[in-house]
């Protein structure tokens, strides 16, 4: 029987008790109640497991026959079922691993609530504390999502039983309380009521006089539950015992007896003999508190460990120690000193293992709330970052407007810079360098020559009789032969000659890199060039031509002063000697000329 083999690992506490006559009073419930026939067939099957276990044994293996007609969701069923019957067997590795498997992919909340409390079950009664425990933390987080009644009621008592049995009594009451409120169809309040009496008294806190022991009593009378009526009438004589009231333990053990002799559940047949044994080794009667031990220890297989057996081995030894029998007083002594131990050590795990499991929930919890907290500093500052990223982008854009603004502004002021610099340099009518410049950048040129022993040739123009050209034509007429003049001479240049207007209608240039004769040459073709070019402006044709004087280093040195005073001298000889021709820096007029 399933509550046998729990009963057994669990030990015979007096919540193990309710635990055990819970699971049986299914059994008398499901006998004595009637509810309407279920519709589906796996319902039907889960309802006689316990009523009629070679039934159930039956019916599972025909709806396995029929498998391949199941909806997804009875075939779920179907493998809650197999768990179950599993366990019954006593295969705990075989149901968990079945178990499992419904509570994460059968999609069924209230039947993974069933599997989940079963599997707590399991690991509660083999030993497996610490997963037992943490399953009971799941499905208590859980609970708000459990909206079927059955299986809420179902988890609900579990975990009030698992609660009261690791000695969590107030916790136990807390869920055999809430099972009030999730009573399922035809069924009564005995359940919750003996929960709660059960944890109470575990915790020592129902005396037994109170009514709650009544109120139990009496409901599950009514509601047709003698198993859990007498669990309660157990509990209450032991109470009794504590009490110091052996006689009305003695009593109440006495009037129940029958009862529990009628409903056979083993573990009150073995609860009641205790009692007596107790009861009347208190009272002095040690013959029948003898013969009561000895029929709790006829009752256990060898390896149990359990209260009852305590109490009957420590009952045998008193009464051996005063009876002078030594050495069987110490077999016995022995016996319950191995039972106290056993018992206190497996209390004493499933103490730790709770504690250990909430040590372990709060630390995850507080890791949680660190984690979230982390969480939200990180969030609040890549809400700062994405902030500080506009901002910032918003800051190059104005940065990057005031610099290419700037850059603007700074072009336009270096082109206007530029502009004046070479008007500066630049003579207004003509283009060309002006005085100043001309004589700035000859003298660098010259310089520069004068250091690799270049040759230059300075040339002088001055256009003759211009002042006529003027006064004859008018001045406009006199700017377009200045600017002819430049345009003519311009012709005749290299790149790298510099050409300036020096005076009104004077001009210079130096030729760098060039021979006296390259230099004559020049200012012949330009002196040429001016004679048979006549300007035509304003509707006239002016003739005009220019006297030339020439000047190079290789006589007078790279002093631009000195080229043009000489440059000068023999253009004021070119005037003298006739106008229109070129003189060279020579002694003597008309010496060479062209
Ligand atoms: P010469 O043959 O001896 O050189 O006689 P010239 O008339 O050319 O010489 P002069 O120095 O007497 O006259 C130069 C004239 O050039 C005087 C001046 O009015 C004129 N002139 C100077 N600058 C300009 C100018 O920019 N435009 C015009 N149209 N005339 C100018
Ligand atoms: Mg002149
Ligand atoms: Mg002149």
């Amino acid at each position: 029987m399933l509550h046998r083999w729990r009963c057994r690992t669990l030990g015979p506490a007096l919540a193990g008790l309710v635990f055990c006559a819970f699971a049986l009073a299914g059994q008398v419930r499901a006998a004595n109640v009637a509810t309407p026939e279920p519709l589906d067939p796996l319902d039907q099957i889960e309802r006689v497991r316990t009523l009629d276990h070679p039934l159930f044994l039956r019916m599972l293996t025909q709806i396995h026959d029929q498998a391949a007609r199941l909806t997804a969701a009875q075939q779920w069923h179907l493998r809650y079922l197999d768990a179950w019957q599993s366990a019954f067997q006593g295969d705990t590795v075989k149901a968990n691993a079945m178990l499992q498997d419904v509570i994460d992919h059968s999609g069924d909340n209230a039947l993974a609530a069933k599997a989940t409390a079963l599997l707590m079950n399991n690991l509660g009664l083999s030993g497996r504390y610490e997963d037992a425990f943490t399953l009971a933390n799941r499905l208590a987080s859980d609970l708000p999502n459990i909206k079927d009644n059955l299986a809420r009621f179902t988890v609900l008592a579990n975990l009030s039983q698992l609660m009261t049995f690791s000695g969590q009594d107030d916790l136990g009451v807390k869920y055999a309380k809430m099972m009030e409120d999730s009573l399922p169809p035809g069924e009564s309040l005995c359940n919750p009521l003996s929960m709660q009496v059960s944890a109470l008294e575990d915790s020592h806190r129902i005396a037994s006089s109170s009514p709650l022991f009544a109120q139990a009593i009496d409901t599950c009378l009514s509601a047709g539950q003698p198993v859990f009526a007498n669990t309660m009438q157990l509990l209450r004589a032991n109470l009794y015992m504590v009490e110091d009231q052996p006689a009305k333990a003695l009593e109440l053990f006495t009037r129940i007896a029958p009862s529990i002799e009628a409903n056979r559940y083993f573990y009150h047949q073995r609860a009641v003999q205790a009692g007596f044994a107790l009861a009347y080794e208190r009272l002095g009667d040690d013959n029948n508190a003898r013969k009561a031990a000895l029929a709790v220890v006829s009752m256990s297989d060898k390896p149990d460990v359990n209260l009852w057996l305590r109490d009957a081995y420590k009952v045998l030894y008193k009464i051996e120690q005063r009876r002078g029998n030594a050495v069987a007083a110490l077999a016995y002594y022995e016996q319950y000193v191995a039972q106290d131990k056993g018992y206190l050590d497996d209390v004493s795990a499933r103490n730790i293992a709770y504690a250990s499991v909430q040590q372990h929930l709060l630390a995850q919890r507080l890791e949680a709330e660190g984690l979230s907290k982390q969480n939200s500093i990180l969030r609040l500052q890549q809400q700062l970052d994405t902030k500080a990223v506009e901002t910032s982008r918003l800051y190059i854009a104005l940065l990057l407007v005031v610099v290419i603004s700037i850059g603007l502004w700074l072009l336009r002021i270096k082109r206007s810079q530029l502009r004046f610099q070479m008007l500066s340099r630049r003579d207004g009518l003509t283009g060309i360098y002006n005085h100043q410049h001309f004589v700035t950048e000859a003298e660098r040129v010259l310089r520069s020559l004068e250091r690799k022993a270049g040759g230059a040739c300075l040339i002088s123009i001055d256009l003759d009789h211009f002042k006529q050209i003027n006064d004859t034509h008018g001045h406009a007429v006199g700017d377009e032969v200045l600017r002819h003049t430049v345009a003519l001479c311009q012709r005749q240049l290299r790149p790298t000659d510099l050409f300036g207007r020096l005076g009104g209608e004077e001009f210079g240039i130096l030729l760098p890199e060039c021979t006296r004769e390259q230099g004559m040459a020049v200012a012949g073709r330009v002196r040429s060039a001016i004679e048979s070019s006549p300007v035509q402006a304003e509707g006239v044709v002016v003739t005009f031509s220019a006297s030339i004087g020439v000047a190079c280093t290789d006589t007078f040195g790279y002093g631009l002063s000195r080229l043009r005073r000489e440059a000068d001298a023999a253009l004021y000889r070119a005037k003298r000697t006739g106008r229109n021709r070129v003189i060279a820096d020579m002694e003597n007029d008309g010496l060479i000329s062209v």
